[in-house]
């Protein structure tokens, strides 16, 4: 999630070549951690290696091969079927207002057998998806946040909209709409830290009461704050940035603040919430060393993670809701999640 549109206008504007330019960023990096022992591990290749061969995590096949021809109706959704099960799941009302959400090519008509789901739009991922024979790919960032004057091939936004076209594969952005509904982004890390009686941060202005951005809610029982980081290390996909914290390693914690991607503007809520630990992605500079001056009693402690991997956790449970509510429709359609780890960090050097 972003609440910053800067923020997340910087993060779709980083060039291509940086996110995919590594050679290992290729692999199926997006393995879950295989357990704490993996924080030594500083390479970018580090996590892939630990758990990538034997499972390519992220591979979700979710569904049988579709057995329909196109457009012949026979188990086959076209694309404007498909987006009203998208609508039904990730209401477009519950994007923020300066979100860009819902599908940015393809043909309403068009037959769709294959959905790939991913984070980010660039380019690995679109050879992923075409070279798969997806229809459709939907991805959680916005390939075109911002208004733009050209689409020319030149550019490499204009190029992925190109190559998209000419296979046929239609791209779809679920963002802020995918954070905030149940099932969201920030209910799925709570979910996966096992958090009970969760809430949103701040519950949204257009959905039901435990819609919204951000989620907060307890653990089953006190822990110390060196043990929930590691658990949270081993639920994240192995990026080399690894997870920070700022705390006291001994310090219990039970109250637990969670929010998918760029969170720092949540901070407010997080104290309101009272919460022990504030679990977020892309924590700067100075929103973090306020937060922590201005803590009570030390709390809340803060887990930095990838920004990536907060958002990649989301993507199996969202691929099968999609199935579930296209199966109860009568159709039959093959969803597959991206392997492809899109944080941009390829290696990171720490003290000895
Ligand atoms: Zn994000």
């Amino acid at each position: 999630m972003e609440r910053n549109a800067q923020q997340d206008a910087q993060h779709n504007d980083t060039p291509v070549t940086e996110t995919g330019s590594g050679a290992s960023s290729t692999e199926p990096e997006a393995a879950i951690n295989s357990g704490p022992e993996a924080a030594s591990k500083t390479g970018p290749e580090a996590g892939g290696a630990a758990a990538g061969a034997e499972a390519p995590a992220g591979a979700s096949e979710a569904a049988p091969e579709a057995g329909g021809e196109p457009g012949a109706g026979n188990g086959t959704p076209v694309l404007g079927e498909v987006l009203l099960a998208v609508e039904e799941l990730w209401p477009r009302s519950l994007a923020e207002q300066w979100d860009a959400v819902g599908p940015v090519v393809g043909r309403s008509n068009a037959p769709v057998r294959r959905i790939l789901f991913a984070v980010d739009p660039v380019a690995e991922v679109v050879e992923e998806a075409l070279t798969w024979g997806a229809d459709l790919l939907v991805t959680h960032h916005p390939l075109l946040l911002k208004p733009v004057n050209s689409v020319a091939a030149s550019s490499f936004k204009g190029n992925i909209v190109h190559q998209l076209i000419e296979a046929g594969c239609a791209l779809l952005t679920v963002h802020t709409n995918g954070d905030s509904a149940v099932g969201g982004v920030s209910d799925v890390l709570a979910d996966a830290f096992g958090l009970q009686h969760v809430r949103p941060l701040a519950p949204s202005a257009n959905g039901l009461p435990e819609e919204g951005i951000g989620r907060v809610g307890e653990l089953g029982e006190s822990t110390t704050l060196g043990t929930f980081a590691e658990t949270v290390f081993s639920l994240m996909p192995a990026v080399a940035g690894g997870v920070k914290v700022a705390g006291h390693r001994d310090a219990l914690v039970r109250t637990v603040a969670v929010c998918g991607g760029a969170g720092d503007s949540l901070f407010d809520a997080v104290r309101e919430a009272q919460a022990d630990v504030y679990v977020t992605a892309d924590l700067r500079h100075h929103p973090a060393s306020e937060a922590r001056e201005a803590a009570a009693d030390g709390r809340p402690y803060l887990i930095d993670v990838s920004h990536f991997g907060s958002e990649w956790l989301w993507l199996t449970p969202a691929a099968t809701a999609l199935e579930n509510v296209l199966a109860d429709q009568g159709y039959d359609v093959e969803i597959r999640v991206s392997g492809i780890n899109t944080d941009p960090w390829d290696f990171i050097l720490t003290p000895a």
